[in-house]
């Protein structure tokens, strides 16, 4: 069994630094999910992350450090608008993909050029990370392709025993995984909306982002992805989600089509409980496309692959 320690502990950020500062991996609270942490420069520590999580290792991991003038240790020829975002928008829910210093391990950026490097609004995490002196490596602590967690127990029911210990710093306040905006292109591209609206993100750079197009270099963007094992029926509306109600015994209607901030704080909540009391169906209204919209309506229709 894992141990948990609450973010209220006076040890929680020694006991989670000595993890990882000796090779452990640390479940770590963040404002969009939970973490699965270990310092990035041990590539021993970095192993464990993808066994954990049953994930392949060609499928890269976000950097998280503490303070934006790190950005300049593990990252080079930072375009100007990708500095002037960070310096917006972090601590936050996004993520900027640049080109490696000779710091990151490759085992961190999926043998790429490239690494994708955010600081997450959350104090605890960002003490912890400060004082291990090092950027830490942080997929969603669930395993791969399951829907991510956004509370300590869900860290617990998916991983176990194979994570050292859980920083329990209650739910998640944002509840979907970060924007990740590619600034290697040309033209900044969109590789996975998320917490921090693009609309939102245009009108501070002030030019548009290109939506994803051609093979996505995201693994978030794989076609099935954050599922789970009940069937997750899209629908327009309220009224035709009474109608389809009906066809599934146990059923239960996602709602919160017009607070896009609640919808995304309790959507991976919902569709874990729908698991945990065997539920046949989901059915969920797709908010409208603009905000944080997108990033919800790209979960659910992840999600309702099967
Ligand atoms: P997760 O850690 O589950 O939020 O997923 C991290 C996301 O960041 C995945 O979609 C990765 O594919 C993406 N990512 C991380 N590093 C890179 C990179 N160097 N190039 C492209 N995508 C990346
Ligand atoms: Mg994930």
């Amino acid at each position: 069994m894992s141990s948990v320690i609450s973010s209220n502990n006076p040890d929680a950020v020694e006991q989670a630094v000595n993890v990882l500062n000796s090779g452990g991996l640390v479940g770590l609270p963040t404002e969009t999910v939970y973490g699965l942490a270990a310092r990035a420069d041990l590539d021993g520590a970095v192993s464990k992350i993808f066994e954990a999580k049953g994930r392949p290792t060609g499928h890269p991991l976000i950097l998280h450090i503490s303070d934006i003038s790190d950005l300049h240790r593990y990252a080079v020829t930072i375009p100007t608008a990708a500095i002037h975002l960070a310096e917006h928008c972090w601590p936050g829910p996004l993520t900027l993909l640049l080109h490696k210093s000779s710091d990151v391990s490759r085992l961190v950026t999926g043998g790429r050029e490239t690494v994708a490097i955010r600081i997450p609004a959350n104090d605890c995490a960002r003490q912890i990370i400060r004082q291990c002196g090092h950027a830490v490596a942080a997929p969603s602590a669930n395993v791969f392709g399951h829907v991510s967690p956004t509370t300590a127990k869900h860290v617990h029911d998916d991983l176990g025993e194979n994570v050292d210990l859980i920083v329990d710093d209650g739910n998640c306040s944002i509840g979907v995984e970060s924007t990740i905006i590619d600034f290697t292109t040309a033209r900044p591209q969109l590789l996975r909306p998320g917490g921090f609206p693009v609309e939102d993100l245009e009108s501070i750079i002030g030019t548009q982002i290109l939506m994803p197009t051609g093979e996505s270099r995201a693994s978030g963007m794989l076609s099935s992805h954050y599922a789970p094992k009940c069937k997750v029926v899209l629908v327009d509306s309220v009224a035709e989600a009474a109608s389809v109600l009906a066809e599934y015994r146990d059923s239960r209607v996602l709602d919160h089509w017009d607070n896009p901030p609640l919808y995304a704080a309790s959507l991976y909540t919902q569709m874990r409980l729908a698991d945990d009391e065997g539920l046949s169906a989901i059915i969920a209204v797709l908010p409208p496309k603009s905000g944080l919209g997108m990033a919800i309506r790209d979960r659910l229709t992840k999600a309702s692959f099967l």
